[in-house]
This record gives structure tokens, C-alpha cells and sequence, in this order.
């Protein structure tokens, strides 16, 4: 979806994702079902994977009542000879991938403000835990795209890290922070790699979003509230208000922008910095 020149088509046509296809991975739920939704509706196919099979057909079932094409895979990120193999086999159904959500991740532990998740404490097999899926996972997802993309000399990666990756945050564990803090720099340093062989690197950051992650979302209001207090817009984000700028990183709209993270964040890191 980059391309090395600038695009003539105006922009609704640089929009769209038509006969392309986009790869995203933690798509059985939350930003991931959401953003595998929002390429559709662009035009996009779409190959959903997830290490949760049932959710990932019921998810995968209910996309596909509003039509286009979407296929899945069950697959573990965190196992790189899983991830390669997926999305080998997905590029390969398709002639190709020309955007890849690299978007699983979980929680991974306790945050710093309850007394487990203090460094006092800290659990090395959690801490282990949340890098092998948030950062090695994605890193094995990016570079298992890279390596298709690259022989058509073009093609848009897209991490989710995480407003937790750009700064300290009370509300997240040491896992969280350290890997999405990680993926940051990773989104940074692929671009560098990556551009001369025509694959633009970028991230998103979201805010606080209802989604499954850690066990939050509408199940407990007090943690919902804290979460939306940490918000210019003082409410949490819905899932769809990812879609824009998801879209447009896989789109030939976005042919300028590499090496960047974006936030999602209805205003967050303003408040801070
Ligand atoms: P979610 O729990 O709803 O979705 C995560 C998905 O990833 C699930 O479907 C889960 O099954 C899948 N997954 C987990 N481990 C996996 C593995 N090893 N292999 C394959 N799939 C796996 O949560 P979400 O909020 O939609 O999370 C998506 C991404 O957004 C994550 O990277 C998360 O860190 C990031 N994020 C979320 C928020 C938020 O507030 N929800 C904020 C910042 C960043």
C-alpha cells in the first residue's frame, strides 16, 4: 500500500483499499475486530488471526454477514514459527499483503498501583509473559510481513502500541509499560530497515479503549472512570474511532508517513506533556 512515488488519484480513490489485502493479528476482539472491520468497508480482504479460535469464527462470522472477504487463522504471535507460517500461507491465498495490523497483545500483570505489581514484587514469569506476545509477538508479526511484502517492493506494517509505550503509567505493570515502551523505538527502527525496500512502519497509540484487555471495559465502572479521568475528552474510546487512522496507514493516502507512532487518545498525552 506505500508507493514510492506520490499518488495522483484524488484522495476518496487514495482512500480505499480495493483488491488489496490486510493482514491483522488479535482480531477476534476489541482494536483488532475493529480495524479488520474498517478495512472491509474500505474494500480491503481481510485474514483475521487469533490464538482464540470460537471467538475468532464467531467474530470472523459476524464480519462477514456485512459482506466481503475474510479469512482467519488460529495462531499463537508469540510463536514466530506460527506467526511466519500464517502469514506466508494468507499472503500466499491472497497473491500477496499489502498491509499488516500487528496488533495482538494482552495486559500481562498487575499494575504498579496494586501491591503485586510493584517492582518489590515483580513476577518474572508475568513480566516474561507480556514481552514474549507484546514485543516479540509483534516483532515476529512484522517481520513475517516484511519478509512477503518485500518482493512486491511495497506494503504498510502497523503496530499497536500503546499510550503506556510513550510514558509512565500508573495504571499499567511493568510488562505493559516496558514492552509497548519497546515497540515504539521498534516502529522507528523497522522504518529505517524497511524503506528502501519500499515498506512504510508506523503505530498507533491508542488511549483507554473498552475493549476485553485485562479483564476491563464496562464489567467494572470505578476502573472505567479512572481510566476516562485520564482523558481531555473525559470518556473511554469505542473500538470504531480506531478505524480512521487505521485505514489511512494501510492506504496509498498515508504514502508519506513512515517511522512515526500516532496517538488515538481523545487527548491523553496532551494532558501530559
Ligand atoms: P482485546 O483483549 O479485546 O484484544 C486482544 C486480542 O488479542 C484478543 O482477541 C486476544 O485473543 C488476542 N491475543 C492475545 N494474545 C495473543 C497471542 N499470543 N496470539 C494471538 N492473538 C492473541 O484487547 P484490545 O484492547 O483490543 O487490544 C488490542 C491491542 O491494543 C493490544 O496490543 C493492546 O495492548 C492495545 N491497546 C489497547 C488499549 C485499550 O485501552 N484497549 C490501549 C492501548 C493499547
Amino acid at each position: 500500500m506505500s508507493s514510492p512515488a506520490p499518488d495522483p488519484r484524488p484522495l476518496p480513490d487514495r482512500l480505499r483499499l480495493d483488491g488489496r489485502h490486510a493482514l491483522v493479528t488479535g482480531a477476534a476482539s476489541g482494536l483488532g475486530l475493529a480495524i479488520a472491520e474498517g478495512l472491509l468497508q474500505s474494500g480491503a480482504a481481510v485474514t483475521m488471526l487469533d490464538v482464540d479460535g470460537a471467538e475468532l469464527t464467531r467474530s470472523a462470522a459476524a464480519l462477514t454477514t456485512a459482506g466481503g472477504t475474510v479469512g482467519t487463522r488460529v495462531c499463537d504471535v508469540s510463536d514466530a514459527a506460527q506467526v511466519e507460517a500464517a502469514v506466508a500461507e494468507a499472503a500466499r491465498e491472497h497473491g500477496g499483503l499489502d498491509a499488516v495490523f500487528a496488533n495482538a497483545g494482552i495486559a500481562g500483570g498487575p499494575s504498579v498501583q496494586s501491591p503485586e505489581g510493584r517492582l518489590y514484587d515483580l513476577d518474572w514469569t508475568t513480566f516474561d509473559g507480556a514481552l514474549a506476545v507484546n514485543l516479540v509477538g509483534t516483532l515476529a508479526t512484522v517481520r513475517a510481513a516484511a519478509r512477503v511484502m518485500r518482493p512486491a517492493g511495497r506494503g504498510s506494517v502497523v503496530v499497536t502500541v500503546s499510550t503506556a509505550g510513550l510514558r509512565a503509567d500508573a495504571m499499567v505493570g511493568y510488562g505493559y509499560s516496558a514492552s509497548k515502551g519497546a515497540l515504539a523505538n521498534l516502529v522507528r527502527q523497522a522504518a529505517v530497515d524497511l524503506a528502501p525496500d519500499g515498506i512504510r512502519v508506523n503505530g498507533i497509540a491508542p488511549g483507554p479503549f473498552h475493549t476485553n484487555i485485562g479483564g476491563r471495559g464496562p464489567k467494572d465502572p470505578a476502573i472505567d472512570q479512572a481510566w476516562a479521568d485520564t482523558v481531555l475528552l473525559k470518556r473511554m474510546g469505542d473500538p470504531r474511532e480506531v478505524q480512521g487512522l487505521a485505514v489511512l496507514l494501510a492506504s496509498d493516502a498515508s504514502s508519506f508517513m513512515t517511522g512515526a507512532v500516532y496517538p488515538v487518545d481523545g487527548g491523553t498525552l496532551a494532558g501530559v506533556f
